[in-house]
Order: C-alpha cells, then structure tokens, then sequence
C-alpha cells in the first residue's frame, strides 16, 4: 500500500475516484493488540475459482491510532459546533462510548461504530466509513461536529433499518456507453462500459427473481446523459438507484485496488472526494432528502460487495459532483467494483463468470 501522502496524490478515478484517504499502513499502524486477520465467508481465497485478495476480516482490523494532518481535507466551517460523544450517546439512549486503546467504540442495537480522535475514517461493523471531519478532543472531552453525528451516526446507531417496503422499482444504471467509455483495463483495454452493460444484465434477471421490477439506462452501448440516468430514475419512481463502474487510478496506479461505494454528500459535511470541481458544503440537492436511507444503502452494499468479493474495503464515501446521484429521489449509490488500472482486479473483472458471482451478491443484497 503506498505511503498516505503519495496515496493522496495518486487515488481518484476515472469517474469517481478513490474517497478514503487512509493507507492501510497507517490502518494498523499503533493499535492494541490487534487481532490476526480471519477468514469467515466460505468463499474466502477461492472466488468462484477466482483468487480473492489479501481477504481479512474488516471486523477485526483494528482503527488507525495516528492521523497523518494530511487526512483532514478541510477546516470544518465555523459554523460547526462540537458535540461531547458521551452527551450525544446519553441523548440517545445509548451507552457511554468506551475507550479501548486509541478506539473510541459506541454501540447500539444496530452495530458498532469504532472512531479514533484526529481520524477523519470510522468504521461501522468493520466498513470502512469516512466521517466529514475528524472526532477531536475539547476540553478533555471526546467531540464529534453536529453535522457529523446527525449525518453519520444517528443514521447507522439510530434511525430505522433500511427497508424496502413495497415499491419494488429499481434502477441499474450501467455505468458510461457509447463515445464515453469509461477507463479501460490495463491488460488489453477493454472498456469499462462493456463490464458495467454486462452486470447490470446479469444482475437484472435476478433481480427480477427477487421481485423487483428493474430498469436499466442503457440496455446497449449508447451514450446516455447523466441527467436523463436520473430522469429515468424519476420518472419510474424508482425505490432504489444503482449505479454501476469500475475504477481506476488517473496515472494508472497498478496497486490501488479494492470497493467503495458513493452517496451523495449531504449538506453541511464536506465530500470525500471533490476531484477538482467545487464542493459548496452547504448546497443541497434533491438526493439529499434521503441522506440517511443513501448512507445505510451504501455500507449495506459496500459490505456485501467486500465480503462476496475479498476485494480490499475502501469505505464509504461522499461525493457531490457525481450528476448521477445528484437528483435522484429514492436511495441512490454508485458503486466502484474494483480496479480496472489492477492487473488482478481487472482479470478479476473481465472474467465473465467472476461478474456473475457478483452479480449474485448485488442480488443477495437486494432481496
Ligand atoms: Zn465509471
């Protein structure tokens, strides 16, 4: 894993890019006793005949102890007020945070958050989680910023489970098409708009099977503009918007690698990922009405797609620029299943049957 200051310089996409900034060097680097990977889905090392990589148990591994400054991405605004954790959880119902090493570990009925002070990542029943600003300490006190603790931590520690009621109306949105072709694989420059066509019609007959009625925004190699992605969506009363992609590295990194999955910023927290365009914290958007139902949508999908893959756990993250997720009016993610600028994840992605494994565990996923 590259060092965090050349891995700040080097994550990003073609399309969305890499959100969380912490190296896993830094990941366990300090921790207490921390525990030996494990191996707990049965598929481990052997995907489908497939080699999974470097496949630990997130649950087990440990929160960075040290922040490098570098993972702050901007001063919080003014306007943010400090909230002491303990105050928060009482007003919540919960029990004490508790100190175990430099984790700082609030628990509910619904799971497990793990914080460490100066970090700006979490991790939320071992997914990784990219908070807006990193928890602090004020006046001996451990303190996370408002919109952090309404954005971030009420909706996993609190708010109801995602549900998905009866509207059972789904939009996969193949990612690119036609003159816009995505990033292309670093052994013989397939397209990603290819890989993303082909999931999203693996994915939709099983989807179909759990009782969804599904629609795509491209059923072939057209060029459909991001905003008529989310008119469709719209128009279709969607339950549930699923943007599919494949990632890369702009200079074409071979070692990044692994998933994240996107949801759009909500208004107040600062995005994980900017990449270059203008990140206006308080400009809200239509998506931002289901902030919660967004965020619990992504870790519940980011965590499937960790543990059916192997592949490496690269968080949750927040992005406003992405015009796909900017308008919907449902649940809306956008998923980066893998690296096509990795040699062994962008084998991983152009094997047919590989992609129908996934596409099994975005199904799984979506019952
Ligand atoms: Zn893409």
């Amino acid at each position: 894993m590259a060092p965090v200051l050349e891995r700040l310089k080097k994550y990003g996409s073609h399309a969305a890019g890499s959100g969380i900034i912490l190296a896993a060097a830094v990941f366990l680097a300090g921790c207490s006793a921390p525990k030996p990977p494990q191996t707990i889905i049965e598929h481990t090392g052997n995907f489908g005949g497939f080699s999974a990589l470097n496949w630990t148990n997130p649950s087990a591994a440990p929160l960075p102890a040290a922040p490098p400054a570098q993972t702050q991405p901007q001063p919080p605004p003014p306007s943010v007020n400090w909230i002491p954790l303990n105050e928060w959880a009482a007003g919540h119902d919960l029990a004490p945070p508790r100190r175990k090493g430099s984790q700082i570990i609030l628990e509910s009925s619904r799971g497990k958050m793990r914080l460490a002070i100066g970090v700006i990542e979490a991790a939320w029943n071992g997914i990784r989680v990219s908070l807006g600003y990193p928890p602090r300490m004020v006046d001996g006190r451990v303190c996370l910023s408002d919109p952090d603790l309404d954005k971030n931590l009420e909706p996993l520690l609190c708010a109801p489970p995602l549900g998905f009621g009866t509207n059972r109306v789904i939009v996969i949105d193949p990612g690119h098409g036609g003159h816009n072709s995505g990033t292309h694989s670093v052994l013989d420059g397939r397209f990603e708009k290819e890989f993303t066509l082909d999931m999203a019609k693996r994915l939709e007959p099983l989807l179909q099977s759990n009782g969804w009625t599904v629609f795509l925004t491209r059923t072939n190699d057209s060029d459909v503009s991001l905003s008529n992605r989310v008119t469709l969506a719209v128009s279709r009363h969607a339950a549930v918007f699923l943007s599919l992609h494949f990632n890369a590295t702009p200079d074409r990194n071979p070692d990044i690698r692994g998933i994240e999955t996107y949801c759009v910023t909500p208004v107040g927290l600062p995005s994980t990922l900017a990449r270059g365009y203008s990140d206006p914290v308080f400009l809200p958007f239509p998506a931002n009405d289901f902030d919660a139902q967004n965020l619990q949508l992504a870790v519940h999908i980011q965590k499937a797609l960790v543990r059916g893959t192997g592949l490496e756990d690269r968080g949750v993250c927040r992005a406003r620029f992405m015009t796909v997720l900017q308008g919907q009016e449902c649940p809306a993610v956008l998923v980066e299943i893998g690296y096509l600028s990795n040699p062994q994840e962008a084998a991983l992605i152009e094997n047919p049957r590989w992609r129908g494994k996934v596409a099994h565990v975005l199904a799984s996923a979506l019952p």
